[in-house]
């Protein structure tokens, strides 16, 4: 069990168990990148080779996955960049850690997701752009009382008209000249329409040009931040932590409803109404498709 359960059990209580015990007929690409990216975290962290990226687009051109309205082949590639250019953010931090030890609640063994030490200091990598929405991995992190929790969000917009208009994966071309830019400066609003959109891996850019475009337009905070956490010290604080995380772990095997409001955009949907089907609607509006 893991601290991403914890959290699946707030979107709802049935979820985490079908998640240990089975994996969902697709995943949403979104989820995908989570488990690829903290998958691709290990050997980044003790600089050993990083297949993450090869991985992911085996696995989308195999398995395949849910996807946003738009073109899976543009879509999966565009995420493989964000992947790809997260990972060398992470790589240039210049850290060598090791997994962090799990948190123990109850005598239950919680891993905290993407949570990495060296002496002190517990290092969260997570994607998100704020660290409220990091809950249960925060939380969780306290209970291994280290000094300071050095959490590093990596924001992941949802995917627009698309493609995923990120600075890690698409540049904006000028009409007339043709430079390139990655992000609009202060003052200016957004790029007019006759901008042109155009991938990263489209034109097969060199990311050390790329790396100098995020430091040239400024932009490295919409890929990339950095929070120093001061954990709680309190014990009666910290025991009412352990005992919520033993109260949820406990409950997670239970049996649980399953109509939730939240089945159209889970990816157990299938599973849980296997008698009918579930609307896949709004902006997240999911195809079942494979990238071939
Ligand atoms: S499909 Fe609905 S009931 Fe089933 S796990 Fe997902 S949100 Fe819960």
């Amino acid at each position: 069990m893991n601290s991403r359960h914890l959290s699946q059990f707030e979107f709802c209580p049935r979820l985490p168990a079908l998640a240990i015990s089975t994996l969902p007929p697709l995943q949403p690409i979104r989820e995908a990148i989570k488990a690829h990216i903290a998958a691709g975290l290990r050997p980044v962290l003790s600089a050993a080779p990083v297949t993450s990226t090869i991985d992911f687009l085996n696995e989308a051109a195999s398995a395949g996955f849910l996807y946003p309205s738009g073109d899976p082949f543009t879509l999966a590639q565009d995420y493989s960049c964000w992947l790809d250019g997260a990972l060398r953010i992470v790589e240039e931090l210049g850290l060598r850690l090791t997994p962090a030890p799990p948190a123990v609640a109850a005598g239950k063994r919680i891993q905290i997701e993407s949570a990495y030490t060296d002496a002190s200091t517990l290092h969260l990598f997570l994607i998100g752009s704020d660290p409220d929405e990091s809950k249960w991995p925060i939380l969780l992190a306290q209970l291994a009382e280290p000094l300071t929790i050095e959490l590093h969000l990596f924001p992941l917009p949802s995917a627009r008209g698309g493609r995923l208009s990120t600075p890690l994966t698409i540049a904006y071309r000028h009409p007339l000249t043709g430079s390139l830019r990655l992000a609009t400066l202060d003052g200016e609003t957004n790029f007019s329409a006759k901008w042109t959109r155009v991938g990263r891996w489209e034109e097969e850019f060199g990311w050390g040009n790329w790396r100098d475009g995020i430091d040239r337009d400024q932009c490295i905070d919409q890929i990339y931040r950095h929070f120093t956490i001061y954990p709680e010290r309190d014990p009666d604080a910290l025991r009412e932590i352990r005992e919520d995380a033993a109260a949820i772990a406990a409950a997670i095997p239970l049996p649980h409803p399953r109509l939730r409001e939240n089945c159209s955009i889970c990816p157990y949907a299938r599973i849980c109404h296997a008698e009918k089907e579930v609307d896949h609607v709004d902006d997240d509006a999911r195809s079942l498709v494979t990238v071939h």
